[in-house]
């Protein structure tokens, strides 16, 4: 089959993504084979062949964020069958055992896998997930659109709830890409009003389509205060920025996988309970109460398609901030 793949110890940059023939993986006992029909590109996947985060395996197929059709059910594997249309996500595997995994948070697991990071993922025709945490999707969707909800949508979705704002209050989305697009909405079906922050021109009018109450740039403030914020910009000067603007006992979630230094700053800006806290990956819990908001009314996701083959285009415009919303590769020969 085709992949792209990441080559172990090949030059880190966007250009990085060999297309390469593969044998096609065969699912163990477990797990179930999706014939890819389309897997989104997440900046995750840019910090990847960066080399900010290092792969969890030699020559790597990243990918976390595929929508597929099952072509094959391994031994054991429960609630799929052939022919079946189901989903992968960043979350490959957790142990069900751990402190965190019984404690429901198996987003903090002792022992957590990640799909296209430690096992191979969607940048490919094919791809093997265990049963347990692949996601049941209905029959005619459409994939391309519905890549992009199980990272980009799940994880904004999860950063909202730690953000800890209320239905009715002030939310400031820092950075607007994929994940920033579809959390304004769920945002927004929450009545609450959104502030966005971007340097970029075209991004902010993409906001206010959308609905934000308002758009400016980093530097900006607000009409008022934020009761919350979220930053999908991999800076550690956005989160302090974020936190300036926000009120008392507000808290500034930060998605992101990786990220600079956090620059020093005055006490009192996180003085008056105020908080500032990572976001570390989704729960099947997130993806199980997203989905369902997402059947219940469809987001408008902006999808930008590529090509498998041009997968390190997409991710070097990801990287220049040159399209809207989300980017997705469309598998050749996938129906
Ligand atoms: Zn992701
Ligand atoms: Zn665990």
């Amino acid at each position: 089959m085709r992949a792209m793949v990441l080559e172990s110890g090949s030059p880190a940059g966007p250009g990085r993504l060999i297309p390469r023939e593969i044998p096609e993986p065969v699912p163990g006992p477990g797990e179930i084979r999706l014939k890819v029909l389309a897997c989104g590109v997440c900046r995750t996947d840019l910090h990847l062949v960066s080399g900010d985060l290092e792969p969890g395996k030699p020559d790597l197929v990243p990918g976390h964020q595929a929508v597929g059709r099952v072509d094959a059910v391994g031994p054991g594997a429960e609630g799929f069958r052939v022919g079946d249309t189901a989903g992968a996500t960043w979350l490959y595997l957790t142990c069900g055992r751990c402190i965190y995994c019984v404690t429901g948070r198996e987003n903090l697991c002792d022992r957590i896998r990640f799909t296209g990071m430690h096992a191979d993922g969607g940048y490919a025709e094919a791809m093997v997930i265990p049963a347990t945490h692949a996601v049941p999707l209905p029959e005619g969707l459409s994939a391309p659109d519905t890549a992009p909800l199980l990272c980009a949508g799940v994880i904004g979705y999860r950063s909202l709830k730690l953000s800890g704002v209320l239905p009715g209050q002030i939310l400031g989305l820092f950075g607007f890409g994929a994940s920033a697009h579809i959390t304004l909405q769920i945002a927004l079906r929450m009545g609450c009003r959104i502030c966005v922050f971007s340097r970029d021109d075209a991004h902010r009018r993409h906001a206010l389509s959308l609905g934000a109450a308002w758009a400016g740039r980093l530097e900006d403030n607000p009409p008022e205060p934020l009761h919350g914020a979220i930053t999908f910009a991999p800076s550690g000067r956005v989160a302090v920025e974020a936190l300036r603007k926000l009120r008392k006992g507000g808290t500034v979630a930060v998605n992101a996988v990786h990220m600079d230094t956090l620059p020093a700053f005055p006490y009192s800006s996180l003085y008056q309970e105020r908080c500032i806290r990572s976001v570390a990956n989704i729960t099947r819990e997130d993806i199980r109460e997203f989905m369902a908001l997402a059947a219940a009314g469809p987001f408008r996701v902006k999808i930008n398609p590529f090509p498998l083959a041009e997968a390190n285009i997409a991710l070097a415009r990801m990287l220049a901030s040159d399209f809207q919303g989300a980017a997705v590769l469309l598998i050749p020969g996938a129906a």
